[in-house]
C-alpha cells in the first residue's frame, strides 16, 4: 500500500506533461467567475456567524487589532489556557475605547472560570477550526476527511519558539512522528490524495537561527533537517521548507539547496521551498532557484510554493527601526503584480520545477489557473494551496473545478495555536487583505481586476 502513495507522489512529480504551444490568451475573468460560482454558501451555523462578525469587527476596530498584536508578543510567556485568558483580558481592557474589546473582555473573563474554559470560548473555538489536532494521531480523522474529499494536505507543527537544543530535538522528533504516523495511515488507504506532506520551519530546528548569525543557524539545523529528509525519502513523503522573516531567507535557502544537492538526495525525497513575492528582490530569488534546479536534475523536481509573505508588518517595522529601505513592496498592487509575474515565470519553467500557488486571493488564483490553461499544462503540473480555517471556501471551490488543491493544516496544542490564530486573523482582516474585501461584499468584477 505504501507503494500506492509513492506511485501517486511520483505521478504528481515526475510525469511532467509535454507542453503544446499556448493556444489562447489567459482569460482570468472567466476562470475567476467559474471559481466564484463554486464557492459554497457561507455556513449559517451560530459559530460561523459569530466568527464572521468577529472578523468584520477586527477589520473595523483598530484598537482591538492593536490589542491582539500585543497579545501575539506576550503569548510565549503563557503556559496555560488560564494565562492566555488573563493576558487577553488585560490587553483587551487596555483597548478600553473599543466596544468590541469590552464585549470580548466579558467573554474572556467568563472563560477564566474552569467550567467555561472547557467549553469553547470565541477564541478557542476558532482556534479549533484552524488547528486540526494536538498531534498527528489526533489530526488523522480531519486529514482523512480532506483526503476523501479529494483535497491533499500539508501538516505544519505549531510549537514554542526554539531556544534550546532540547527543544529543537523535540521539534525534530515530532516531525518524524508526523511522517511515520501519516505514512502508516496513508498506506492503509487507497485515496488519491492520501500523500504525506510535512511543512517544516528551520527556526524550530535550531536555537541558533538569529538575524545576526544566520549561517550559524543553518549549521545548527543541518543535521536535524538531513535526518528528516532521510526519513521522508524512506517513507516516500514530501518535505516542504517554509520561509520565515527576510533576515533568515538566505540561510534557509542555502541550507535547503545544499542538502538537496547531496548525492544521497538526488533520487528523493520530494522536497520544496517557498518564494515570497512581497520581497522586492523575489525575481532574483527565483533566478537563483531555477538556476539551481537546472544544475541539479532530480527525480522529484523541486516544488516552489509561491506566497506573498506573512511577515509584512514585521519587515516594514524592522527596516524603519534601522533606517533601511524595507525589503518588501509597500504598495499592495505592486506585490500582487509581482505575484502574477512570478506565477507566469514558474509555470513557464514546468517541468524543471513543480508549482504551488498559495493564496486566498481569487484574482491571484484565477490568474495562475488561466495562464496554466493557456499554456495547455496538465492539471498535475500545478497545485493550489490554502490555509486551513481561512481558505476553506476557496479550497472547496478549487476542488469543485477539478484542480489540485492542498490545505496547510496546523497541528499542535491550543495554547501555541492561539497566537497562530490571532496572527492569521490580523493578517487577513487588514484593510489591504483580499479576504477582508471579499467579506465586505466587494463585487466580483472588481475583485478580479488586474492589480
Ligand atoms: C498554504 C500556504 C502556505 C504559506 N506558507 C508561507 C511561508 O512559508 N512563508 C510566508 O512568509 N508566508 C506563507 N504563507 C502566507 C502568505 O505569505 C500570505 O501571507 C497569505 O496567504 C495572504 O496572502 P493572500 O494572497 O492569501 O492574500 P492577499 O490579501 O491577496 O494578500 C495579502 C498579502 O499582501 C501583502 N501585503 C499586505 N499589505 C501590503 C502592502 N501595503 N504592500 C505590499 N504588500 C502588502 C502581504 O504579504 C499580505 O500577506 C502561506 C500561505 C498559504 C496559503
Amino acid at each position: 500500500m505504501l507503494q500506492v502513495s509513492r506511485r501517486i507522489l511520483q505521478d504528481m512529480t515526475t510525469s511532467a506533461p509535454e507542453r503544446p504551444p499556448a493556444t489562447a490568451a489567459p482569460d482570468v475573468q472567466a476562470v475567476g467567475t467559474e471559481l466564484a460560482k463554486r464557492f459554497p454558501r457561507p455556513s449559517r451555523s451560530p459559530a460561523a456567524v459569530i466568527e464572521r462578525r468577529m472578523m468584520r469587527r477586527l477589520v473595523d476596530d483598530p484598537e482591538l487589532r492593536a490589542a491582539l498584536f500585543r497579545f501575539v508578543d506576550v503569548r510565549p510567556a503563557c503556559t496555560t489556557r488560564e494565562d492566555v485568558a488573563r493576558h487577553l483580558a488585560e490587553l483587551l481592557a487596555d483597548a478600553a475605547g473599543s466596544p468590541t474589546a469590552q464585549r470580548a473582555t466579558k467573554l474572556v473573563n467568563h472563560a477564566r472560570r474552569p467550567a467555561a474554559l472547557a467549553a469553547a470560548t470565541g477564541v478557542e473555538h476558532m482556534a479549533h477550526r484552524f488547528i486540526i489536532g494536538a498531534d498527528a494521531r489526533d489530526a488523522l480523522p480531519e486529514l482523512e476527511r480532506l483526503w476523501r474529499r479529494g483535497v491533499a494536505a500539508t501538516v505544519d507543527l505549531l510549537g514554542e519558539a526554539t531556544v534550546t537544543e532540547a527543544e529543537a530535538d523535540r521539534y525534530a522528533a515530532r516531525c518524524e512522528d508526523v511522517l511515520r504516523t501519516l505514512s502508516a495511515a496513508a498506506a492503509a488507504r487507497d485515496w488519491p490524495c492520501a500523500d504525506v506532506n510535512l511543512s517544516v520551519k528551520v527556526s524550530a530546528l535550531t536555537p541558533e537561527l538569529r538575524p545576526n548569525a544566520p549561517r550559524r543557524g543553518a549549521d545548527g539545523a543541518r543535521e536535524r533537517l538531513r535526518h528528516l529528509l532521510r526519513v521522508a525519502r524512506e517513507l516516500g513523503a514530501h518535505l516542504h521548507i517554509d520561509m520565515e522573516s527576510f533576515d533568515t531567507r538566505e540561510a534557509v535557502t542555502a541550507l535547503t539547496l545544499q542538502l538537496l544537492s547531496e548525492p544521497e538526495f538526488a533520487a528523493g525525497p520530494s522536497a520544496g521551498i517557498v518564494l515570497q513575492a512581497y520581497l522586492v528582490e523575489s525575481g532574483e530569488h527565483l533566478d537563483e532557484l531555477l538556476a539551481w534546479a537546472a544544475e541539479h536534475p532530480r527525480e522529484h523536481p523541486l516544488t516552489i510554493r509561491l506566497v506573498k509573505g506573512a511577515y509584512w508588518d514585521n519587515e516594514v517595522v524592522q527596516a524603519a527601526q534601522h533606517g533601511w529601505e524595507p525589503p518588501v513592496f509597500t504598495d499592495r498592487a505592486a506585490c500582487d503584480r509581482q505575484f502574477e509575474a512570478l506565477s507566469r515565470r514558474l509555470l513557464d519553467s514546468v517541468p524543471l520545477v513543480r508549482v504551488a500557488i498559495a493564496s486566498h486571493n481569487l484574482r491571484s488564483i484565477a490568474h495562475a489557473a488561466a495562464y496554466a490553461d493557456a499554456l495547455g499544462l496538465d492539471e498535475r503540473a500545478l497545485e493550489f494551496q490554502v490555509l486551513r480555517g481561512l481558505g476553506d471556501e476557496t479550497e472547496a471551490a478549487i476542488a469543485a473545478t477539478g484542480r489540485r488543491v492542498r490545505t496547510y493544516c496546523p497541528v499542535g496544542d491550543l495554547v501555541a495555536g492561539m497566537a497562530y490564530l490571532v496572527r492569521r486573523l490580523l493578517e487577513n482582516t487588514s484593510n489591504d487583505s483580499f479576504l477582508a474585501a471579499h467579506a465586505a461584499g466587494a463585487d466580483l468584477t472588481t475583485l478580479l481586476e488586474a492589480p
